[in-house]
């Protein structure tokens, strides 16, 4: 695709979110928050939108930082960049699932400028990091002019480049609960290349066992890039509950995932073969959280 120069803008550089709220709401549609740019600077060269005035949010110290407590869980700025992330121990101890989908994001070089709010922001289906984060239960809170609110990460989305943040908003940070003993998640990426692709297919399950330490209590499956935005898949999280994790029930899980997707057919991949691969996803991404309760590492 033909990309031209970037179109006129003005730059603005606030210090706090106090700031960078005026600045939201002196220019209104005019304006649009910039973080890492890996997105949006692409989007303004192929002239998919023009703003007028962009607010780069990357000095607000409060929106920076991975942090845990042990009541609240983990704590990740709107302004964590997936290297950070990737490098992050509390991220491979806490939200494995969240460090699976980061090493497998855009390149080193990206990683250092793209942002987790910014990957959550643009909203696009195959959003790597969306699948897990709905799978661990997370919550984006977001400041605006009548302060604070918080959305399930499940529900920030409204279709694809669309979420529930309104344009004088901004993502401040995402909320992990602090995940129960006997639970993991994982997720798995499928790319047509082994790096530098987005998702054709990604599944994210999250499995959290009774006391018995074999059956399910509770069950997650995030499916991304095979809908308008990454769902959840209930009806397969069903097949889970109350019954002990089998490699022959996770197949039934993963064909039930495969009928409850909508992809579309693309230059990348059809959307049976999307379904056949949600399928297989999804079986392997059970057992690998599952493993991963038992202390099995991949
Ligand atoms: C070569 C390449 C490879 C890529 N590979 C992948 C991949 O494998 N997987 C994947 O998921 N993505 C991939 N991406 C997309 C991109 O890198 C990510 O989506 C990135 O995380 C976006 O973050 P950013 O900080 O650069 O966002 P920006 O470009 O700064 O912003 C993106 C959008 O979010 C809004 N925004 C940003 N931060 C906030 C905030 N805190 N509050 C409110 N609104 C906000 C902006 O207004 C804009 O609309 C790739 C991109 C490139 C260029």
């Amino acid at each position: 695709m033909f990309i031209r120069r970037l179109p006129k803008f003005e730059y603005h550089t606030p210090a706090s979110m106090a700031e960078a709220l005026g600045l939201l709401k002196k220019y209104g549609l005019k304006a649009r928050v910039i973080a890492g740019g890996t997105d949006l600077l692409l989007a303004m060269k192929k002239r998919a939108v023009a703003p007028e005035h962009l607010v780069n949010v990357k000095n607000i110290k409060t929106m920076k930082g991975i942090s845990y407590n042990e009541k609240k869980g983990l704590k990740i700025g709107a302004l964590v960049t997936l290297e950070e992330l990737e490098g992050s121990a509390l991220i491979t101890e806490k939200a494995p699932a969240l460090w699976d989908a980061v090493c497998v994001m855009a390149s080193p070089q990206v990683r250092t400028l793209a942002t987790i709010g910014g990957n959550l922001c643009s909203a696009v289906p195959s959003a790597d990091t969306a699948p897990p984060l709905i799978a661990m239960g997370a919550e984006a809170v977001l400041s605006g002019p009548k302060g604070e609110r918080t959305v399930l990460v499940e529900k920030l989305f409204k279709g694809p480049a669309q979420t529930k943040v309104a344009r004088n908003e901004i993502l401040t940070h995402i909320q992990i609960p602090k995940q129960p003993d006997r639970s993991s998640a994982a997720y798995l990426k499928l790319m047509r290349r082994a790096a530098m692709d987005l998702a054709l297919v990604g599944v994210a399950a999250y499995v959290c066992l009774d006391k018995d330490e074999k059956t399910c209590k509770e069950v997650r499956i995030a499916l991304g890039a095979v809908a308008p935005t990454p769902i959840r898949a209930p009806m397969a999280e069903q097949m889970l509950m109350g019954k002990e994790v089998t490699q022959a029930l996770a197949e039934e899980t993963g064909k039930v995932a495969g009928t409850v997707c909508s992809p579309i057919t693309d230059v990348r991949a059809s959307l049976g073969y999307r379904c056949d691969m949600v399928e297989v996803l999804t079986r392997r991404a059970v057992m690998e959280a599952f493993g991963r309760i038992n202390g099995k590492k991949r």
